[in-house]
């Protein structure tokens, strides 16, 4: 059995790869040596932890270097400092597991295709050695899924992955099956049942799932496991059709996209090796995705930093250089073709490339590196094209991802980078930062996004505020989350358009961006409608030139500017002393860029400075604000020396190219551009507009309704009585059965003067946490991980919530109350607890009346019982009184779905 080629493709291969891949054979090797050299094979007894500090350095936050020969000493590549502390050894672990697996199937694979015995025995005693340890690592306390070497299921499927795709090269060799038997009984499939457990969805680690599910269940005989990685619910076959979006990109973007692509190969390797169908609409996605990265790069050849993204991440890494060979093998890619010219080539720094450290496919981002084919990995020795054809780089084009809400217009063959980053935020990584403006000349980043630096420093709440992005806010407040919309997209010749509106204020302010792209200038509009005054800013992060005609002077920060709109990160605040600077000029790495601005309402310019992109020096830019229900801020970019001039005004812009003359004009809604050369006339219609109907602001706006849920009535002498069981029971590793089957009755019953909660908990042995200042493992609040109890309430005076972490306080009869109130004064609970027979008991009493609760309306509530036992660190699970919907309990901390809840009818008598 062979997964990723067939025994005859494989067989074949092998002349071919000791003349044409020599160098790559070669190089593959050497990175074996160490482990070669070693008598015998470490395999660390504990199970790799996540806390808050393993794996960073506590000064600045950079993860700390992986080297797999030293668990004990780990040194951050900024600082220098050595870290030995236990939380390091037990993240460097994660690490180590990795990458020891990936050395099984790099080995085997070496052996097979270059005739070398010592890496097949090298494979050979890790498959062993995993297989002597697997079942002696505890399935607990993890993260985001069951898993037993890990504390996320996602990284036991990559590894299982390595482990299966070495097997089945090792057996195809067809010898000794000693290996194979016992890898299939104590590895294969106990793991394999473990990862099956977990589905989860259309998330990016499903694909490693599927693929990890695919590879064993092919090596096991298991059709059933095979057909669900591949045709389930969210298999395979559903992630290419589905996941995938018509461009190849993966759904959740450029950030997701080469590791979930990466995964798809593996599955969709499988599948012909395997002589598994795969729609063919699909497998064209999966196959334009090889060349995905390449639609949104920089000039530069670095990924642009959205969301949480490293700044300047470049795509010179081997492993890049690897998927765009893995794609030349199957597609032969013209683009492919140019962009391997282009990591080939001789501009890239001479350094190491880390291929020798990788972890899997969990890897993580290194330095841009000079690189050939020898520096390719594993795979590329069982599957790149033995030779690469010359090629003709053609020039990047521009491009427009609808899904994602991101355009790019290119000119002067790729050189110049024009972008509006309008569509999703992303998720928890996403940043309120709709309608970014991007400009890039070469390597001179003059707008653009920084992405986010360290997560344990102060300048995150900088990174995630919408002033530290080239995108407006109001009311000195960054943006709510929500998706911009495209209103217009169009490219014609020279001529380029995009126009994206973004809700400020939900249903009460829109911003409108234009950006208008020519060969040597673009326009950028911005305009704001709304029903009352508002305060905007539009930040440009730029510093103009020293100008004589400029004068600016010391100013306090203009209010309002809240802390949370990042403004407090801001020192040496200046006004410009008189209305507009109208032209600056900025210089970035040598290149000149000038700007000619204009506003239709008063306003005022001020610069400051604030921190820089990620390990940078803190640097000034400039902010233009004005008060206004609506108005317009344009501006005119221009990185050529042939624009002479510009007029910009309230009407439209007038551009002066020596003898040649531009003027652009919004007209019904197309955008108009009528050249006038040497006498001649000619006009450019750009014409993209989204058709959209009237009244559609209102209604995307405004905040989407939740379905009443169905009511109860309270009255007095009649308690609403539920009981939570089995199907209230949000599991982790452990379903409700073997955790113990814990249960608990919840009495809500209303008197004229309050509503009363009693919670009743069955379970044997509660375990109540101490007080603990602070949570070493994330940023949850620490009680959640006790047995206690979550109480959720609607305030409805002001639409709010509050809600409550209630932990018994051991030998009396206090309770530890964590509160918290999404807007308003806090809300009294009184509340107090004591053992039972068959566990313990919290009362719970709320005023009615105050906040609004209990008067006239509707009383909801939700109740939520966490439980924990003496030998976790994390909770085991938690009883939710409006169910559990089958869902599990990671990573949900004491957030609760604010539309789920229990609402009674309060009725007095
Ligand atoms: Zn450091
Ligand atoms: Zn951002």
């Amino acid at each position: 059995m062979t997964l990723l080629l067939t025994r005859d493709a494989l067989m074949a291969r092998r002349a071919s790869v000791r003349q044409d891949l020599e160098p790559l054979g070669r190089s593959l090797r050497a990175d074996l040596e160490p482990l070669l050299a070693q008598p015998e094979l470490t395999v660390p007894p504990e199970k790799a932890r996540l806390t808050r500090t393993g794996g960073r350095c506590p000064v600045h936050g950079a993860l700390l270097e992986f080297d797999p020969s030293s668990p004990r000493a780990h040194t951050c590549p900024d600082c220098g400092v050595v870290y030995t502390e236990e939380e390091h050894y037990r993240w460097w672990i994660m690490n180590y597991q990795l990458w020891l697996a990936e050395r099984s199937v790099h080995a085997a694979a070496l052996g097979v295709l270059t005739d070398d015995g010592a890496s097949l025995d090298l494979a050979r005693c890790i498959l062993r050695g995993y297989a002597d340890r697997y079942l002696s690592y505890e399935n607990k306390d993890n993260v985001l899924g069951p898993t037993r070497l890990f504390f996320s299921t996602y990284l036991e499927s990559i590894w299982l992955l390595q482990l299966a795709c070495a097997l089945s090269l090792l057996e195809s060799e067809d010898e000794d099956r000693s290996v194979g038997a016992v890898v299939r009984e104590r590895v294969l499939v106990p793991s394999a049942a473990l990862i099956a457990q977990y589905d989860e969805g259309t998330s990016n680690r499903q694909v490693w799932n599927n693929a990890a599910l695919l590879a064993a269940g092919a090596l096991l005989g298991d059709d059933a496991m095979v057909h669900r990685a591949v045709h389930g619910r969210s298999g395979l076959a559903a992630h290419l059709t589905g996941s995938l979006l018509t461009d190849g990109t993966w759904y959740e973007g450029e950030n997701y996209h080469l590791f979930a692509h990466r995964g798809l190969w593996y599955g969709v390797q499988c599948c012909s090796t395997l002589g598994i169908e795969l729609p063919d609409d699909g497998v064209k996605r999966f196959e334009e995705g090889f060349a995905t990265p390449l639609l949104t790069a920089l000039p530069d050849f670095t990924f642009p930093a959205r969301r949480d993204s490293q700044y300047a991440v470049s795509l010179r890494q081997w492993r890049f250089a690897e998927s765009c060979e893995l794609g030349m093998a199957r597609t032969g890619d013209a683009r492919l073709a140019a962009a391997l010219m282009r990591l080939y080539d001789e501009n890239g720094p001479a350094r190491p490339t880390g291929r020798g450290r990788s972890t899997a496919e969990a890897e993580r981002n290194v330095p841009a590196a000079r690189l050939t084919r020898a520096d390719l990995g594993w795979k590329s020795l069982l599957c790149a094209a033995l030779r690469l054809p010359l090629s003709e780089e053609p020039p990047l084009q521009s491009a427009h991802l609808p899904a994602q809400g991101f355009a790019v217009l290119r000119r002067d063959a790729g050189r110049v980078y024009v972008a509006l980053d309008y569509g999703t935020p992303g998720g928890g990584h996403g940043h309120p930062d709709r309608l970014n403006a991007w400009l890039v000349v070469g390597d001179a980043r003059i707008l653009e996004d920084v992405g986010t630096g360290s997560y344990v420093e102060r300048t995150l709440f900088w990174y995630r505020s919408t002033l530290a992005h080239n995108a407006p806010l109001i009311d000195g407040r960054s943006q709510p989350y929500g998706s911009g919309r495209l209103e217009a997209w169009d490219e014609r010749g020279a001529a380029g358009w995009i126009e994206a509106s973004f809700a400020l204020v939900p249903g009460r302010v829109r911003a409108t961006r234009r950006l208008i792209v020519m060969p040597d200038y673009m326009i950028d509009e911005l305009e704001w409608n709304g029903a009352d005054v508002a305060t905007i800013d539009v930040p440009f992060h730029v510093e103009p030139d020293p100008d004589p005609q400029h004068r600016w002077i010391p100013a306090p920060l203009p209010e309002p500017a809240e802390n949370g709109g990042g403004f407090g990160f801001l020192h040496d605040v200046q006004r410009l002393d008189g209305p507009s600077p109208g032209t600056f000029t900025v210089n970035v790495r040598g290149r000149s860029v000038r700007a000619w601005t204009h506003c239709d309402r008063p306003h005022e310019w001020y610069r400051a400075v604030g921190p820089g992109p990620p390990g940078s020096p803190e640097r000034a830019f400039v902010f233009v604000r004005a008060a206004a229900q609506s108005g317009r801020v344009r501006s005119l970019w221009s990185w050529s020396p042939a624009v002479t001039a510009s007029r910009i005004d309230g009407e439209g812009c007038a551009v002066e190219l020596g003898e040649e003359r531009h003027l652009h004009q919004l007209v019904d809604g197309r955008w108009s551009i009528t050249l006038h050369t040497q006498g001649a006339r000619s006009s450019i219609d750009l014409d993209g507009r989204v058709a959209r109907a009237t009244g559609d602001d209102a209604v995307e706006d405004a905040a989407s309704a939740a379905p009443a849920p169905p009511r109860h009535v309270l009255a007095p002498g009649r308690p609403f009585v539920m009981e939570l069981g089995k199907r209230h029971y949000r599991r982790s590793e452990e379903p409700w059965e073997t955790a113990g089957a814990p249960g608990a009755t919840l009495r809500i019953a209303a008197s004229r003067v309050s509503v009363d909660l009693d919670i009743d908990v069955h379970k044997r042995d509660p375990y109540f946490a101490p007080p603990r200042p602070d949570n070493p493992l994330d940023n949850e609040d620490p009680d959640i991980n006790s047995d206690g109890v979550q109480l959720y309430v609607y305030l409805p005076d002001s639409h709010a919530y509050a809600s409550w972490i209630l932990v018994p306080v051991t030998d009396s009869t206090e309770v530890r109350v964590r509160s918290r109130e999404s807007a308003g004064s806090p809300v009294a609970l009184e509340t107090d607890w004591r053992s039972t027979t068959d566990g313990y008991r919290i009362r719970c009493r709320l005023a009615r009346g105050a906040r609004g609760l209990g008067v006239d309306r509707d009383f909801m509530v939700n109740v939520v019982v966490n439980e924990m036992s003496r030998d976790r660190e994390r909770r085991r699970g938690q009883l939710v009184a409006t169910g559990s919907n089958e869902e599990w309990v990671y990573l949900r901390g004491d957030r609760e779905d604010t539309r789920r809840m229990l609402a009674f009818e309060i009725v007095d008598v």
